[in-house]
């Protein structure tokens, strides 16, 4: 594989994004709670149309390996289960429940002295939470922990890196809930019982870095620059280990976790809260009402809307997650799930006519993985998927970065991703 000197982008966050507090949006009629809420297996239905449901009763038992337990988070009656619109699959299972608008919990309790558990029983507590990475792929985090209480864990770094322009909601959650950020940190340096952690944020989130050292974090500043909060990337960044494609981070020692996974471990682990909700941020030229909100999951997309005081008439596109590697819906009926970090919601889109490589280097100059795109676009468009493999193809993070700086309008990552599946399934 040929490497080049990678250094991805300069994308300047949408203005006003990380002035706007949390609102917590109101609780909504009717919630659409997807089985699956994260890649890997569905959760298995464990109520059926008819039942009485409370807040954080559980509806959803861990499907394989690689998944966690679904929680209601509202109180009221499910009132189907069937398929549904969702962010990243065309369709999937969902229970629908009705809100009674009653703040009704499953019994909780709150355990000042989570201090004295045992690494085992803090696991068990982010386990039974259903807490998932909430900064991307939404891998549960108790697998993750699990892994690497069995590996030796060297450095656990806790990703406080939002370099997607449309995302500030890990930058909110940062500075108003700093104490338990830190808190839910220190739980996962216990159970992994590593020596060193890091928080790593970027240059441009100041006043989140000041409250995290006056928590005693210990914290790390990178240029911002996008997608320098991408884990290969990051992890590059900070150690100068590249991590190939077939390796994990364990395997060299390293945990990356998330600053609102961080928050959802110290709500599981002191309250027994599952993650019913989160943080996500609303986004783009298309809705009025920009916002950063606390949101519950299964709330529909047509109810975060009226939320946000509704559609400009020149909205062409609603995007699930990051501007840059976000999923294009079809539905206003699309719940939030787990791993929704935020939407927007764009008035203007590419419409430029595709052309032919022009071989300007663009999309090498700017790659973060250090790959040749335009090479590998080749070899796609001739069916030499072989050497497609040879030349990097699946140390692509998809950032889309090479898309993004082509000035014919090649949709690069498209190919990329397509001749991935195509590896996958044949
Ligand atoms: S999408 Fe892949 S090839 Fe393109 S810039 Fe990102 S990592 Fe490089
Ligand atoms: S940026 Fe586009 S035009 Fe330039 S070399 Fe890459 S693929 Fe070709």
């Amino acid at each position: 594989m040929i490497f080049t000197w990678p250094i991805g982008l300069r994308l300047k966050k949408q203005k006003n994004l990380l002035e706007l507090p949390i609102e917590v949006m109101p609780p909504v009629s009717f919630v659409f709670i997807h089985f699956q809420q994260h890649r890997g297996k569905p959760a298995i239905p464990l109520v059926k149309k008819g039942d009485a449901v409370k807040i954080g009763s559980k509806i959803g038992e861990t499907g394989g390996e690689i998944s966690s337990p679904v929680h209601s988070s509202v109180s009221g009656r499910v009132i189907d289960i069937k398929p549904h619109p969702h962010p990243f699959l065309r369709e999937g299972l969902c229970c629908v429940i009705e809100s009674d608008y009653s703040d009704t919990w499953e019994q909780r309790f709150i355990d000042s002295d989570y201090h004295s558990l045992s690494k085992e029983e803090l696991l068990e507590r982010i386990e039974k939470a259903g807490v998932v990475g909430l900064g991307g792929g939404g891998y549960p985090t108790a697998k993750k922990l699990l892994a690497g209480m069995k590996d030796r864990v060297n450095l656990l770094i806790i990703n406080g890196c939002e370099s997607e322009p449309n995302l500030a909601a890990d930058y909110r959650v940062m500075i108003e809930y700093t104490a338990s950020v830190v808190e839910g940190a220190r739980i996962l340096q216990k159970i992994l019982n590593v020596p060193k952690m890091i928080f790593v944020l970027t240059r441009n989130y100041k006043m989140a870095e000041a409250l995290l050292k006056k928590e005693g974090a210990d914290v790390k500043i990178l240029p911002d620059s996008y997608p320098v909060g991408s884990e290969r990337v990051l992890i590059r960044k900070i150690t100068k280990i590249t991590l190939p494609a077939d390796k994990l981070p364990i395997d060299v020692g390293i945990i990356v976790q998330n600053v609102s996974t961080c928050y959802a471990v110290f709500q599981a682990v002191k309250y027994n809260k599952p993650l019913i909700e989160r943080v996500i941020t609303i986004s783009g030229d298309g809705i009025n009402k920009p916002k950063n909100i606390l949101v519950k999951i299964g709330t529909p997309l047509s109810a975060i809307i009226q939320y946000c005081e509704g559609l400009k008439d020149d909205l062409k596109k609603i995007i699930f997650g990051g501007l840059m590697t976000g999923i294009a819906q079809f539905s206003l009926d699309t719940p939030v799930i787990k791993t929704t970090s935020g939407i927007v919601f764009q008035s203007a889109v590419c419409e430029d006519e595709i052309n032919d490589c022009v071989y300007c280097g663009k999309c090498i100059d700017v790659c973060p993985m250090g790959i040749l795109p335009q090479m590998i676009y080749t070899f796609i468009k001739n069916n030499e998927f072989k050497n497609a493999i040879d030349y990097g193809l699946d140390d692509c993070i998809e950032c889309g970065c090479c898309s993004y700086v082509c000035p014919s309008s090649i949709p690069l990552v498209h190919y990329f991703k397509y001749a991935r599946l195509r590896n996958m399934h044949g």
